[in-house]
């Protein structure tokens, strides 16, 4: 198939702007004059201190970093994450106490993973409802000592999303952003740490990004790996030792790309506008249901399902044998997903939901 025939719905890693490919590509053999590839370059020569610095200050301008918060570049996937956060806000094996709200895949292995380290109290769950569902402010079981509460604000597998931030008082937030991190604004002071794997939203594989409030760093557990300390990684501004250099390089055009679409604000407008397509769609059809409650769908990740597993099954086949690709849900839910991220032209949920009435027209 040719790129142009094809809208890849996949959840991670993703589909990329094709304007961005295009300029990684033009580039990949001479960076700017350079002769050579940003992936053939010393981390530390002039030339790519000037692209690690400049991706650096467009991130912080896109999502209006503070100076309390530092940007770091890391590798280990998001799910690394889930061992760094407690292993360095948790001072001591075993002593301290933390907060989890677990309301899908990615937050149920983080809190089991940070169980390991301290006492970890599930302020909400939403397994109940096979994580259909988002819990109030009103529903968490907060504890006012915990050394922070753990959220992951997008469900990607689930299709749920917080659509608001919790409020816990003097405990820091700690929120995974992986899957929905530069669709919309968000107020970074707010937070103690956000984290996210770069592959659905942001660059290729490879690269975690991490905003931590620089406060929080410094007090890990005597026996965290140097690798895993925040406090090592911001005292070397990421250059420990060497960083995901290419994946940094897409993520500052990835960073120009958004600013072209009006930034952060721009992109909820047109996140909104593509996921209010679908979830539409989903209101009023005879055959297709939203599987996430009213409330409390994602717009990155929108999961759905007709009740018939072959139906679900033809219908995934037919979609990808004319392009759309990739609109199977996950094995823990079944029926589909379709992960419409900030790259997905407007056009590719359009006519994804002409498809859908087609579907229903021939199968109702
Ligand atoms: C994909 C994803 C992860 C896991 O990311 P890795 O980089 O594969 O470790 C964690 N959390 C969320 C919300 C995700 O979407």
């Amino acid at each position: 198939m040719k790129r142009e025939e094809v809208f890849n719905f996949s959840a991670g890693p993703s589909v990329l702007p094709t304007e961005v490919l295009e300029i990684a590509g033009k580039e990949i053999l001479n960076f700017n004059g350079s002769g050579m590839s940003v992936m053939e370059m010393s981390h530390r020569s002039k030339v790519y201190m000037d692209i690690f610095a400049s991706v650096k200050a467009k991130l912080k301008a896109a999502l209006s970093v503070p100076d309390t918060h530092e940007i770091l570049f890391l590798q280990g996937g998001a799910s690394l994450q889930f061992s760094m956060i407690p292993m360095n806000l948790f001072s001591e094996l075993g002593k301290y106490k933390a907060d989890y709200a677990v309301t899908g895949n990615f937050s149920t292995v983080a809190y089991k993973e940070a169980k390991k380290y301290g006492t970890i109290n599930v302020a909400a769950s939403s397994e109940d409802k096979n994580h259909t569902y988002i819990p109030k402010q009103s529903d968490l079981k907060l504890d006012p000592e915990a050394e922070y509460f753990y959220y992951c604000e997008n469900n990607t597998i689930f299709g749920t999303e917080w659509k608001y931030i919790p409020e816990t008082g003097k405990v820091p937030l700690v929120c995974d952003m992986s899957s929905n991190i530069l669709s919309k604004p968000v107020d970074v002071s707010k937070y103690g740490i956000i984290y996210a794997g770069a592959q659905k939203n942001m660059a290729p594989a490879g690269l975690t990004v991490v905003i931590i409030d620089k406060a929080l760093a410094g007090k890990e557990m005597a026996c965290t790996p140097l690798m895993m300390s925040y406090k090592t990684m911001i005292e070397n501004d990421s250059m420990y030792n060497t960083p995901p250099c290419w994946n940094i390089y897409v993520l500052g055009l990835v960073l120009d790309w958004l600013a072209k679409q009006g930034g952060v604000s721009g992109m909820e407008k047109i996140k909104a506008d593509k996921a209010a397509l679908l979830y539409n769609y989903l209101d009023e059809s005879k055959l297709f249901k939203a599987t996430a409650e009213k409330g409390s769908g994602s717009d990155m990740n929108i999961t759905f399902r007709t009740g018939n597993d072959e139906l679900d099954e033809a219908f995934v086949k037919g979609m990808a044998a004319k392009g759309f690709t990739n609109l199977k849900g996950h094995r823990k839910t079944g029926g589909m997903r379709a992960s419409i991220y900030n790259a997905m032209p407007t056009e590719g949920v359009a006519k994804l939901v002409e498809y859908m009435k087609e579907f229903e027209a021939k199968n109702v």
